[in-house]
């Protein structure tokens, strides 16, 4: 609990007008129905109780004084953002600050009740769950103690996806799910074909856990078998090419499932000795081990760069400095943290993960005059991406030194290796909220659009346009309001003449970008990140199911954990389009 109050001479947050808009609604203390805290005072709460926790490691009241300070400047100058369950729980009541949950469901009544109790609780403080379905019996087997039958894991789901929308109303934002079933679970076919009904499950993201077996047999055109989770025995076998067909198909219609390439999550499970990852969180960048929870933060790129010579570079040292305390935070989260069962609080204690990622890289891209879809893209994804996983293990190794390793240290991957006080550093999270707080792109992802309409409140519309291309419009003198909205109406800049062609080249939008791109640049963060990336592959309309196979054979080959593909307008629901008409 703090006392304190802001000291009057700190920085305003440099936060837009929208953004103090998206905090009020959702972020800020509310009493009586009325706002009581300037998002000022939200940051200084986050920051002084994140702080606090270093009198618990023998800092004193002036060390924690300065550490304060900086979290709050790192905080209040949106170089860097926790997510948004810690703005919105830490020093008050909830106190639950993870964004992200995996929960076991094991084969009986009761345990799977348990976890649809559990992930209600978790629900209503902002976080989101992860479940395997994979322990579960098939459709059909017998059921011991009734001499009934058992109805799958998909009838199950239905009963966790009506619990979430139950819970729905009273949260801080609405629970999120992701479910998995093992390409072997011998009723995986009835899962690929769950949401074929938009209408149905929908508060989770369905994901299929596929196997190295299985990947092996569908190169080799082979049969592959269906493993029985309680005996562990082929209880039957499907021909992997039409299973990998069917899983492409529906993919194609409506963008699930997706796919996480579950042994591999278990290659780099840095904790082995505790059991193995079954499941992710629910945009699939988390895996965790049962009753795992993890928090995340991101370092806003789009800050990180500076000018030399008249030229706009990467500022090494600003990303390095944020680096190292954002790492710290994120360790002192874990033991500021209200924990909704204790078996999570032991788990979680015992690895003490940690996701830090980025967001606005896009806009950095921009920045720096590169193109998203290029290989200087590429370049600076991996050197970037591979900065901050060494600087945030140095970091970590440090906070060993002073406070131990993680107390499943013994027998991790690391034992032996190097100190290290968290047995994960890096994710990269969608940042689908605290980007629009910081005003930045989201996660890795490209521009949506450079310019779209919004349509306000009382039916106006308004042009909204990328803050970067309007000062570059400025500056490269091409600014005009017609200009600008025709390029709404379009969405891109591609083919306007008015527009100099390395202008157009570097404001690429996600649907301009090929496939091949977004995969690329996916690896290219895997490659430095500790768990895994939130990214979607977008595809034109006109994509075939070809088209679609392919990305996830490259996926597979560049070594990424898992893939979400869309194709432009195959969901009647689509959370952003550009042009007007639509
Ligand atoms: N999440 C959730 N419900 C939501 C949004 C997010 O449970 O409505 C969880 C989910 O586990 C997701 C994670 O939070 O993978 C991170 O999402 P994001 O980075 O978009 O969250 P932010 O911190 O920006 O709100």
């Amino acid at each position: 609990s703090f006392v304190e109050s802001l000291p009057k001479t700190w920085l305003r947050a440099n936060l837009t007008p929208n953004a103090r808009v998206i905090l009020e609604k959702r972020y800020l203390k509310q009493e009586n129905g009325k706002v009581a805290e300037s998002p000022e005072e939200m940051l200084y709460r986050v920051a002084s109780v994140i702080a606090q926790i270093e009198e618990k490691f023998g800092k004193g009241k002036k060390e924690v004084k300065e550490l304060t300070k900086s979290f709050y400047e790192m905080m209040a100058k949106l170089e860097f953002m926790p997510n948004s369950p810690t703005l919105m729980n830490a020093g008050r009541d909830l106190g639950q600050l993870s964004a992200c949950f995996v929960l076991p469901i094991d084969d009986s009544m009761e345990e799977i009740f348990d976890a649809i109790k559990n992930a209600a609780i978790i629900h209503k403080s902002g976080g989101g769950t992860g479940f395997s379905f994979s322990r579960l019996r098939p459709k059909n087997s017998t059921v011991r103690s009734t001499g009934g039958v058992a109805s799958g894991p998909v009838s199950f789901m239905k009963v966790f996806n009506a619990a979430t929308e139950a819970v729905k109303q009273g949260g801080t934002r609405r629970g999120a799910n992701m479910g998995i079933l093992r390409v072997d679970h011998p009723d995986i076919l009835e899962f690929i074909t769950c949401k074929e009904d938009n209408k149905e499950i929908t508060n989770f993201n369905i994901s299929v856990g596929i196997t190295e077996a299985f990947m092996k047999a569908v190169q080799e055109k082979a049969q592959y078998n269906l493993i029985d989770p309680h005996s562990k025995e082929a209880v039957g076998q499907l021909y992997a090419p039409d299973v990998f067909t069917m899983i492409v198909d529906r993919a194609w219609r409506n963008g699930e499932p997706g796919v996480i390439f579950i042994d591999r999550l278990n290659r780099d499970n840095p904790t082995p000795q505790l059991g193995e990852i079954e499941a992710t969180n629910p945009c699939g960048e988390q895996p965790l081990l049962p009753n795992e929870a993890c928090n995340l933060g991101s370092i806003n790129l789009k800050l990180m760069v500076t000018e030399k010579d008249g030229k706009v570079v990467v500022d090494w040292e600003r990303l390095g400095t944020i680096t190292r305390t954002a790492t710290r935070f994120l360790d002192n989260v874990i033991e500021a943290n209200t924990y909704p069962l204790p078996a999570i609080e032991a788990m979680v204690k015992g690895n003490r993960k940690i996701g830090l990622g980025v967001m606005g890289f896009a806009d950095m891209l921009i920045l720096l005059q590169a193109s998203y879809a290029s290989e200087d893209g590429v370049e600076y994804a991996e050197k970037i991406m591979n900065f901050i996983q060494t600087e945030a293990r140095l970091e970590s190794q440090r906070l060993a030194e002073e406070r131990g390793n993680f107390p499943n240290y013994k027998g991790s991957i690391y034992d032996g290796v190097r100190p290290l006080r968290n047995a994960t550093l890096t994710t990269i999270a969608p940042t689908g909220t605290i980007s629009m707080i910081c005003g930045a792109s989201s996660g890795v992802e490209p521009l949506f659009a450079v310019a779209y309409t919004k349509t306000v409140m009382d039916g106006t519309a308004l042009i909204e346009v990328n803050p970067i291309f309007q000062s570059f419009a400025e500056e490269y003198g091409f600014n005009s309001p017609e200009l600008m909205r025709k390029i709404a109406e379009k969405g891109t800049v591609l083919g306007f003449s008015e527009v100099p062609n390395w202008v157009q080249e570097v404001f690429v939008t996600a649907q301009e970008i090929d496939p091949e791109w977004h995969i690329r640049i996916q690896a290219a963060f895997q490659k430095y990140t500790d768990n895994a990336v939130s990214k979607t592959i977008n595809f034109a309309n006109e994509a075939t199911h070809e088209d679609i196979a392919k990305a996830y054979e490259l996926a597979y080959e560049l070594n990424c954990k898992g893939l979400t593909v869309y194709r432009d307008g195959s969901r009647e629901e689509q959370v952003l389009s550009t042009g007007i008409a639509k």
